[in-house]
């Protein structure tokens, strides 16, 4: 397996084109490599297709997250895991063939997933991000869950993450506090780890949705950078072992 050094998997969400290229300068900054996971490709301008391909050609991961951002257990239920298929992941790779993207990583809509889902979805992408599910983010106890051996990378393909985000639905929320992230980084490094999280748009917050604070995100990532927590994006793993 390729080197690989302890390492956190910072994730974003959704249709936040336009921030998420507005923070590059910052990741870059701070030698940062991260994931973004689109939805609504046929909504995009081609401004919005030339600042996801920059995201790209910078070395960032970019990531499928559904056509439509259908619940996939809910839909695949109601109408067959092939018109799950039909409608919310091949018209994704459709869109990427005929842009020229090699995208193998994937984020479920709502971290909402199930045996069908991955049997059907585990072929044609590498990873999945997924949730560690409601927990109270303040407390590193709560987040230990996520925390994985780096000799795992290799087949593990789904990646339980944390939220990032400090406003949800509009709302200012708890997030990890700073000195929990230390924790985190100082047990990345003592046992060889590494641990995913999840945001969505990247920006000052000030509007409804979910939104990982600037701030916020740069005191996270002047913080790793300190530690030598190295922040890489999916595409940077070890591939993974079928
Ligand atoms: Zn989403």
């Amino acid at each position: 397996m390729a080197q690989i050094a302890p390492c956190i998997l910072l994730t974003f969400d959704d249709y936040h084109i336009d921030n998420w290229h507005a923070f590059l300068p910052v990741l870059e900054k701070y030698d940062a490599k991260v994931t973004f996971y689109l939805n609504n490709l046929d909504k995009l301008t081609d401004e919005q297709i030339t600042k996801a391909e920059q995201l790209m050609a910078a070395g960032q991961t970019i990531g499928c997250h559904g056509w439509r951002h259908v619940w996939p257990v809910q839909y695949s239920q109601d109408n067959g895991i092939e018109k799950f298929w039909e409608d919310e992941v091949k018209p994704c790779i459709d869109w990427y063939d005929a842009h020229g993207w090699n995208i193998t990583n994937y984020a479920y809509a709502y971290n909402n997933y199930d045996e069908k889902t991955n049997a059907r979805l585990f072929d044609r992408f590498d990873r999945f991000r997924c949730g560690l599910g409601q927990i109270d983010r303040t407390v590193f106890e709560n987040l230990m869950p996520g925390m994985f051996d780096l000799e795992t990378l290799p087949t593990q393909r789904m990646m339980p993450g944390a939220s990032t985000d400090t406003i949800i639905r509009g709302e200012p929320k708890a997030a990890i506090p700073l000195d929990v992230w230390k924790q985190i980084f100082a047990q990345l490094l003592d046992r060889g780890q590494y641990m995913t999280f999840y945001g969505h748009n990247i920006s000052a917050g000030t509007n409804e949705g979910h939104h990982t604070q600037i701030d916020y995100l740069e005191e996270i990532l002047k913080l790793a950078k300190e530690m030598k927590v190295a922040c890489v994006g999916m595409n940077d793993l070890p591939v993974v072992v079928r």
